[in-house]
């Protein structure tokens, strides 16, 4: 079965790796990319996506950069604790949560790729501009840098190609409009001192306000503002590299320096800053059109708030490796995949709307009363049906059966 990626993002990537691991010989990886380089800022990885990469043997890889997160705080703010909660192995989870930077996650799954799919696996340079398919193939057509178009055709396409994915668009006929909350996201890292230990993510701030801070590796640390800017403010949006000036967005947290923390000297020393208006599409009514689907923020772009959208990505990896393995056809493989994955992270994507909207509102309004005991529970209770909705409700997590394909039995890993 020849098998197309078209996207070498952290869920492009993946899906290599697992079909790979499932038993798959001739997988691609078309990006557009010239040159894939370090791009992003930090990013989350929750035991859920840790399970899936130390499934794929990456796990020493991931702890070589990432810093295990240990707590998350809530702030309100005037700085008083609201809630801190375990996250990770301390949490109860058999698997730690990762804080990482996310051009490092996708540096170690490219050379997992070319290392066990060999150099030929990731063709850089090749933008997907058409796809067209009947039932049984599907035909891809790219640029190049140079202008230069080349054609391939695969038994199965997989668009992993990001939140504006070229192929979501052919299958609908149309790029869907990506939708916004109006506020936007301000990113960054820059050197500084631990806090609260040294491996907590702390969240402060209000429904008008808000910043999160946690370490990426040894003194440094991520750091990320979101506030409302309108709709007409909001930008391009689902482009992650508009730069801005660091002294302007310090400039929006000036009365957040604690003790503890020093959040506009912070955001004020960091080499670069983004902006990234909040972006995400409605739940897709439909992922699998013949031998073609979706996969990641192609399939299901969310608000990168909840520390999901990477995770949800990997998850869909080994779900769709694991089922063309499995099941008897093709079809049916990409049948179940969908079946399996569209409507739960299609509520996971409205559950991050809501927490970033009126969730916080409610939280806030009660640490302004300065009820953080009710603030705490309302968290919590959130918390625990999140991650029941996101796959990492601690005891199902630790339970469920893997999504690794048993191809001998000398696997370590039991079957499904
Ligand atoms: C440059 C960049 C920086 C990011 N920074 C952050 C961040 O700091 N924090 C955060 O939370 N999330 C960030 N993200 C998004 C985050 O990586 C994803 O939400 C998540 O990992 C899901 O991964 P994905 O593989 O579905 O999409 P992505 O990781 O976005 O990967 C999509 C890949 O497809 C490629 N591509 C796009 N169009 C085409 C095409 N037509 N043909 C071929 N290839 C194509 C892209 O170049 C990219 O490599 C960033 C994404 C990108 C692309």
């Amino acid at each position: 079965m020849k098998i197309v990626i078209a996207g070498a993002g952290i869920g492009g990537l993946t899906a290599a790796l697992s079909l790979h691991a499932a038993g798959f010989s001739d997988v691609t990886v078309l990006e557009a990319a010239r040159h894939i380089q370090q791009l992003g800022v930090g990013i989350n990885l929750p035991p859920h996506a840790v399970r899936e990469l130390d499934e794929l043997g990456l796990h020493e890889g991931v702890a070589a950069f990432g810093i295990p997160t240990a707590e998350l705080a809530y702030i309100d703010s005037a700085g008083r604790l609201i809630n801190a909660e375990a996250r990770g192995l301390e949490a109860g989870y058999r698997w730690p949560q990762y804080s990482v930077h996310r051009g490092k996650l996708q540096d170690l799954l490219l050379d997992a790729v070319r290392s066990r799919l060999g150099p030929q696996a990731v063709i850089a340079g090749q933008r997907v501009q058409e796809v067209h398919y009947d039932t049984e193939r599907a035909t891809v057509r790219t640029v190049g840098h140079d202008g230069a178009t080349s054609t391939c055709e695969a038994d199965v396409l997989i668009g992993a190609d990001g939140i504006r994915s070229a192929v979501r668009g052919a299958l609908y006929g149309q790029q869907a409009p990506l939708a916004t909350n109006g506020w936007t996201m301000f990113r960054g890292t820059a050197e500084g001192q631990p806090f609260r230990g040294g491996r907590a993510m702390v969240i402060v701030g209000d429904e008008h306000l808000r910043c999160v801070v946690y370490p990426i590796g040894p003194g440094m640390l991520n750091w990320l503002i979101v506030r409302p800017t309108g709709p007409e403010g909001a930008g391009e949006l689902g482009n992650w590299n508009r730069p801005v000036a660091p002294e302007t967005v310090a400039g929006y947290v000036s009365h957040w320096d604690f003790d503890w923390l020093d959040i506009p000297a912070l955001v004020r020393r960091s080499p670069a800053a983004y902006e990234y208006p909040m972006a995400d599409i409605d739940p897709l009514p439909r992922w699998t059109f013949g031998p073609v689907t979706l996969l990641g923020d192609a399939a299901h772009a969310m608000y990168p708030f909840g520390s999901n959208g990477a995770s949800q990505a990997i998850i869909d990896a080994r779900v769709l490796a694991y089922q063309l393995a499995t099941q008897p056809d093709r079809d049916a493989a990409l049948a179940a995949y969908e079946q399996l994955r569209r409507e739960t992270v299609g509520a996971v994507q409205l559950a991050n709307r809501s927490m970033a909207g009126d969730v916080m509102k409610r939280v806030s309004t009660l640490a302004r009363a300065s009820d953080h005991a009710s603030a705490a529970a309302e968290l919590e209770r959130v918390e625990q049906s999140y991650r029941k909705l996101a796959g990492f409700d601690v005891a199902a997590l630790n339970e469920r059966p893997s999504w690794s394909v048993a191809r001998d039995p000398g696997m370590a890993v039991p079957p499904r």
